[in-house]
């Protein structure tokens, strides 16, 4: 498959595995141009109390390239993770995040708006990624009150004391946090009772079939009830039916995500959102 050239470089013959390096290290080229260029954007995803009214919506970074067009997050989030360039994408994140939620502040129907912001571990793990928060906040006159960041447990995992470290600075400054994609890593009890918390996100996985998995209710409720018995907020993620909503809310969810209520969108449309009366449970 492989070969030495003249000058000791492996070369590949294979087709296939050929063009997958030379797509990759192409998207890894694009990636480091698309923050000067202003090729990503944010979209919001309304979040709602067990009554469907909006209380807040998680930022969500869309990357649209001039010729490759959309590029999921799921593409191109791990792959700036490995490269490095999660940290200054994530720091334009907290910037553009930060000016919406000043955008919001000054309308009545969005003022009380909490903005989630997902944050990738290396980004987190920066030694100044306290001082790149309070820049974002201080930059844009966002109030800290009103900024949540959602962890991963990646972020936790063999770095918990840091992690605890970090977090009360930061809550410090009035920031909340989220657990996102809670019950898909390791340990999660471990640390859930010294993590300075303020919600758990459960992951769209267990939701997913919940009206016919037994087991997905079983691990839905669990989460919620030992949740709610450590004084968390529950958020459930992924929420596409009126099922879905019904079986959460009968147990207690305190706050629900998915395409029930809204799809990712641009700000003002989920500002016009906000205004529309929230679906009734039926
Ligand atoms: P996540 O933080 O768990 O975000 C939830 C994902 O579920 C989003 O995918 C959202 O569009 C999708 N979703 C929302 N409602 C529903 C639903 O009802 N059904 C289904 N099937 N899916 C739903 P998206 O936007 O493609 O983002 C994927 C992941 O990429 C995110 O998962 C997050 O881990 C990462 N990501 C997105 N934006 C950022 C960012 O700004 N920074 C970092 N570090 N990661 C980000
Ligand atoms: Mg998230
Ligand atoms: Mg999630
Ligand atoms: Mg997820």
């Amino acid at each position: 498959l492989a070969k030495r050239d003249g000058q000791n470089n492996i070369r590949f013959y294979d087709p296939a595995v050929q063009a997958q390096l030379e797509s990759r290290t192409e998207l890894e080229r694009d990636l480091r141009l698309a923050i000067e260029r202003e090729e990503f954007v944010l979209v919001y995803q309304m979040q709602v109390d067990s009554q469907g009214r909006a209380i807040g919506a998680e930022a969500l970074i869309r990357w649209q390239h001039a010729t490759r067009g959309f590029v999921s997050p799921g593409t191109f989030i791990p792959l700036a993770e490995e490269t490095g360039l999660i940290v200054p994408i994530g720091t334009w994140v907290l910037h553009a995040a930060c000016e919406q939620l000043v955008m919001w502040q000054a309308a009545a129907h969005t003022k009380d708006l909490v903005l989630a912001v997902n944050v990738s571990a290396k980004q987190f793990q920066q030694p100044n990624f306290v001082d790149e928060v309070a820049n974002a906040l201080e930059l844009s006159g966002a109030s800290p009150h009103k900024l949540k960041l959602e962890l991963t447990e990646s972020t936790v995992i063999g770095k918990v004391e840091d992690t605890i470290a970090r977090m009360h600075q930061l809550k410090a400054l009035g920031i909340s946090f989220a657990m996102d994609d809670f019950g898909t890593g390791y340990s999660s009890l471990q640390y859930l009772k010294r993590l300075p918390l303020d919600q758990i996100k459960i992951d769209q996985s267990f939701v997913r079939d919940l009206h016919q998995d037994e087991d997905d209710m079983a691990i839905v409720e669990t989460i919620i009830a030992m949740g709610r018995s450590l004084g968390l907020n529950v958020i459930a993620e992924g929420v596409e039916t009126m099922e879905h909503w019904r079986y959460l809310n009968e147990h207690q969810c305190h706050a629900y995500q998915g395409y029930y209520f809204c799809k990712p969108v641009a700000a003002e449309e989920m500002a016009k959102h906000c205004l529309a009366p929230p679906p009734v449970l039926s």
